[in-house]
């Protein structure tokens, strides 16, 4: 923190003490001040323990990066790059280009494109191919079970109303058969567009349309089939003792013409939005001048460079913190919670089984078991506990549930423990 910034809060600690009415106490005059300055620093973005048992969690940053994307950042971003600059012939090349290569062996597709979220690439596919050149409204065909709302904003009919195309319901809410889409075609039909849904699942009498079915028709029509696939898984789940999450691969297997996905979310790299599939189609949209503003950054490209790699070889796919953590036993967060609470004597904290979830919209129904560090404050107000871990440095997020906290240790990287321990210890003096 500058100088300025010091002496300014150092003022205002000063006006505050000699504003009150009986002149407070030297430790109070100070203990204001360092609360003043504590704040400041947390104004700004700074890193946080993970202490909520939720993998991917939105508001705590999504996927935490793997050492490889963070030495890659440093690397393109520290100096100049060949960003956009061919390195073989010296003359300008072309940031997309980057990243192609990559993608076309982690997922099978012919071609790719990758600007700044998922949220963006649907809304370029829909600008590409939905948007009417003369002004008549062209259609794009959802599934009844499919109209998403992702956290912030992100409610696909909303997103199809900005694109300028006509949304054609089809189906019901729980079952939707192949003929529906096929009565809803019609010479203004755009796209079928299919979405996953990443973070409901509708249970019971239902009845969907496999993305091969789709296809099938889509062919036979002429007409485009895309997939919002949200999560962007490129390893089967079930490897991790997780239900099967639909893959990027089975996607472009099954011929799906373009599939959007996530960066951050079950790849585990940076925020960034994932076009991949026909090389013609991923050609459109290059050419779409929207492109220049959804455009991703050279450190993104860096950070997703290095975490496709290490997706490619499977060997070193638990370097990927979202799979380290995934992969970590019980036995592990148990030894750890023992260590702390060994350490923390004075406190009433107990290693307590407990579920955590994937988070980041994905896999909304399966729990992953977990060990937090259930902490029982001696003056019984868990909500008020918390909020000390959260101002602890590093700021703690934890959850209050009853009478105590807890920290669930999954999402802690074990070389935290130590901070854990000093946060936890400070908020209980
Ligand atoms: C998460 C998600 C999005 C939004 O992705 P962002 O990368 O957060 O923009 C869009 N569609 C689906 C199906 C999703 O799961």
């Amino acid at each position: 923190m500058g100088a300025p910034t010091v002496k300014r809060h150092v003022a205002a600690a000063l006006n505050a003490a000699r504003g009150a009415e009986t002149t407070p106490a030297a430790d109070a005059v100070v203990s204001d001040l360092l609360a003043r300055l504590a704040a400041e620093s947390r104004r700004g973005l700074t890193g946080v323990l993970n202490g909520t048992g939720i993998l991917l969690h939105t508001n705590l940053g999504r996927a935490p990066l793997a050492r490889e994307a963070l030495d890659a950042i440093a690397d393109a971003a520290g100096s100049a790059s060949n960003l956009e600059y061919d390195l073989e012939s010296g003359t300008r090349g072309s940031r997309y280009d980057r990243l192609g290569a990559l993608l076309r062996a982690a997922t099978g597709a012919e071609d790719a494109l990758v600007v700044n979220n998922c949220a963006a690439a649907v809304l370029l596919v829909l600008d590409t191919f939905a948007r009417a050149a003369d002004g008549s409204p062209r259609e794009v065909v959802v599934a009844r079970n499919q109209l998403i709302e992702i956290g912030g904003g992100f409610r696909l009919p909303d997103v199809l109303a900005r694109s300028g195309a006509t949304l054609v319901e089809v189906g019901a809410t729980n079952k939707v058969r192949i003929g529906d889409y096929a009565q809803a075609l019609s010479p203004r039909t755009a796209l079928l567009l299919r979405v996953h849904p990443s973070n409901y699942r509708i249970e019971g009498f239902t009845a969907d349309v496999g993305g091969a079915e789709l296809v099938a028709l889509g062919r036979r029509a002429g007409v485009p089939v895309v997939e919002d696939l949200g999560s962007g898984a490129l390893t089967d789940l079930r490897a991790y003792g997780l239900p099967h999450e639909r893959t990027v691969q089975e996607a472009v297997a099954e011929g799906i013409d373009l599939i959007a996905f996530s960066g951050d979310k079950l790849l585990g790299g940076p925020q960034a939005g994932i076009v991949v599939g026909r090389a013609a189609a991923i050609q459109r949209m290059r050419a779409n001048p929207l492109l220049r503003a959804l455009r991703i950054g050279g450190p993104t490209i860096a950070a997703l460079g290095a975490t496709l790699r290490l997706h490619l070889d499977s060997a070193a796919r638990e370097r990927i913190p979202f799979y380290r953590m995934l992969a970590t036993p019980l036995d592990a967060l148990r030894a750890r919670a023992e260590t702390i609470r060994a350490q923390l004597d004075a406190l009433d904290l107990r290693a307590e089984r407990v579920q955590g979830y994937a988070g980041g919209g994905t896999l909304p129904l399966a729990a992953l078991e977990s060990v937090a560090l259930a902490w029982r404050p001696a003056h019984g107000d868990a909500n008020a506990a918390a909020a000390r871990l959260r101002a602890g440095n590093p700021p703690v997020v934890a959850r209050a549930e009853g009478d105590r906290v807890l920290i669930d240790l999954r999402t802690i990287p074990p070389e935290r423990d130590g901070d854990v321990l000093a946060v936890l210890r400070n908020a209980a003096a």
